[in-house]
């Protein structure tokens, strides 16, 4: 083989390991680490080995495809960010200790970008006047840097990772919305062709800001997030989805004091009653921004989302044991009957339809079965202040929601003026009059993708890559590499998938057949091609499908035919 292009794993730099890294938790993180596709410098900081780097660049360019074919133009901005910009757009505080800062030799101070929404408002505020040069959409795929409390799960949350962001600048929301769609849909066909089983969902606009917001979510079970979706196509993340809840009624003739000493939580409430958590109401006492008391009731087998909280009550910050004995409250026994005066209550939408609650007596010890709503207690206010889980009502139809975990490798915002406006990037519009930026942001996790995809794409013996992604579409292996039998009909093959335009790796090592096999089916090609003795005295070579792990026998001057035909249908 004089091929020099050819990568032979003779010479490819892909250290494979025996055992699983004892600090891999997940298939990814173990698989990426065995397969020799990348190694850890330092926590959450990795390196991507060759076989990783092939895949990493990949995903990359399906991703600039993508934009490339909706006219997004690719830009390459700094990593290093003057501090002055994130004071400008008011989140140098706000996006806290992530963010990795540094001084340069004259002690100006910069942070290493986690995100660009202030490099690419200053650059685009300098220069772009009229509304005439919009819309604009420019992207970079860069390495960003967070500083995470807890990097972990390998590529899946580290500290310094590989993103692909894009902004877009507006005169008017329908010009945003436009954009937001045709990304929306970049992003579905760019999870596709990554052969990630995905779903979009409704989400939480973070730190980057914004209301209209959807991420994309591989779906995983080491996936960090909860998701609930309907078959009706509603899905959202656990965080900001609107089910309502199913509380079970506790049915008695008048409302009666239980002592129930010892009972501090639900759990032991409803063992005590011997009924269903959900026939309980759970109490969280605390005050609006106002200062004013607020106690909000949820049912007793649902969690308050206190994001959802502050916003129904204008603020809620979760009372101190101090404050509440201040109030008169009894921790563990908080209930609406006999609540201080000026307390605003706060129910959870699913009570309205419950007539007797289950609820503290505000009395260390003592409970109230059968108090009733509307004679024994009042509700100043239904909201939805629940986190969501499966089993509640669709907000969308009312059946039942369904739960599953997801990895969420992307999301697209709309931004609106946040950023425009507090970096006073304006431009001339039709009127004549200067107007700040409408904008839109786009990322994608490429790093965090690759993992994703391991995750779903993985089996016993290890990674099984979709061809879209994989880092060879082909390894040839030559059991007897030596003979020249052997070598010669390799070659022949090997040139033959090279002039296909096929991406072929030759396990061209001199190891015994099974350490080999384990190592290709470790590193994942999608098809091997396997040279044997006996074989190549018939005249076969035996091809595999790693997915399926189905082999047959083929001709050796039908299998470069074969094997080109399989890859380009499988390609994406
Ligand atoms: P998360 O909620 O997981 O911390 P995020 O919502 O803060 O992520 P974005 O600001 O939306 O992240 O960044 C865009 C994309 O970058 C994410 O959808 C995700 O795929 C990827 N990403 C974010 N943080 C990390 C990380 N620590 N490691 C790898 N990829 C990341
Ligand atoms: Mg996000």
């Amino acid at each position: 083989m004089n091929n020099a292009n050819i990568t032979r794993m003779s010479a490819l730099y892909a250290p494979t390991l025996k055992e699983d890294p004892t600090d891999a938790e997940i298939a990814s993180h173990k698989l990426l680490l065995r397969a020799g596709f990348i190694r850890k410098t330092a926590a959450g900081i990795y390196t991507f080995l060759p076989l990783g780097k092939r895949v990493l660049t990949k995903i990359e360019n399906i991703v600039r495809e993508e934009m490339d074919a909706c006219g997004a133009q690719e830009i390459r901005m700094p990593m290093l960010q003057p501090e002055e910009l994130w004071q400008e757009s008011g989140r140098a505080d706000a996006y806290g200790p992530e963010r990795m800062r540094l001084n340069d030799r004259h002690d100006h101070e910069f942070c290493l970008g986690p995100t660009h929404e202030e490099l690419i408002t200053a650059l685009v505020r300098a220069e772009l006047r009229s509304y005439k040069q919009l819309p604009l959409n420019m992207y970079q795929i860069q390495t960003k840097f967070r500083d995470e409390i807890r990097p972990r799960f390998g590529l899946l949350r580290s500290r310094e990772f590989v993103m692909k962001d894009g902004y877009s600048f507006h005169d008017t929301q329908e010009s945003l919305q436009e954009e937001y769609d045709r990304m929306y849909a970049a992003y579905e066909r760019i999870c596709a062709r990554c052969g990630l089983e995905f779903r979009p969902v409704q989400a939480d606009a973070g730190q980057i800001g914004g209301a209209v917001t959807c991420e994309f979510h591989a779906l995983a079970e080491a996936g960090e997030s909860a998701l609930v979706y309907c078959d009706c196509g509603y899905a959202a993340s656990d965080e900001v989805g609107e089910g309502l809840a199913r509380p079970t009624v506790y049915d008695v003739p008048e409302m009666e004091k239980v002592a129930t000493p010892g009972v501090h939580t639900i759990a032991e409430l409803a063992e005590f009653l011997g009924i269903p958590e959900s026939s309980t109401v759970k109490a969280l006492s605390g005050k609006n921004d106002e200062g004013k008391l607020v106690v909000l009731f949820v049912p007793g087998d649902h969690e308050v989302n206190e994001e959802k909280a502050a916003r129904a009550a204008g603020g809620f910050t979760i009372l101190t044991d101090e404050d509440m004995e201040a109030y008169g409250l009894h921790k563990g026994s908080m209930g609406p009957v006999g609540l201080p005066e000026d307390a605003f209550v706060i129910a959870a939408n699913s009570l309205k339809a419950v007539p007797k609650w289950v609820v503290g007596a505000n009395e260390d010890g003592y409970h109230y079965v059968g108090a009733q709503l509307g004679k024994d207690f009042k509700v100043d206010q239904w909201a939805d202040i629940i986190t969501v889980k499966p089993g509640d009502c669709c907000p969308k139809c009312g059946m039942e929601l369904k739960g599953a975990r997801g990895i969420e490798v992307a999301q697209v915002f709309q931004l609106g003026d946040k950023y425009s406006r507090a970096m006073n990037a304006t431009f001339m519009n039709k009127d004549g009059k200067e107007q700040p930026f409408i904008m839109g942001c786009y990322g994608v996790g490429v790093s965090r993708s690759l993992a994703a995809v391991v995750e779903q794409h993985n089996d016993e013996h290890g990674i099984v890559w979709p061809v879209s992604v994989a880092p060879y579409e082909v390894a040839v292996i030559p059991l007897d590499p030596k003979k020249e039998e052997c070598a010669t009909v390799c070659e022949q093959i090997v040139d033959g998938l090279c002039a296909e335009g096929i991406e072929v790796v030759v396990d061209d090592r001199d190891e015994r057949p099974g350490f080999k096999f384990a190592d290709n089916d470790l590193m994942g090609f999608p098809y091997q091609v396997v040279l044997g003795k006996r074989g190549l005295k018939n005249g076969t070579v035996e091809l595999k499908d790693r997915a399926t792990g189905e082999r047959e026998d083929v001709a050796i001057d039908e299998v470069v035919a074969k094997v080109a035909e399989l890859v380009k249908a499988a390609r994406r």
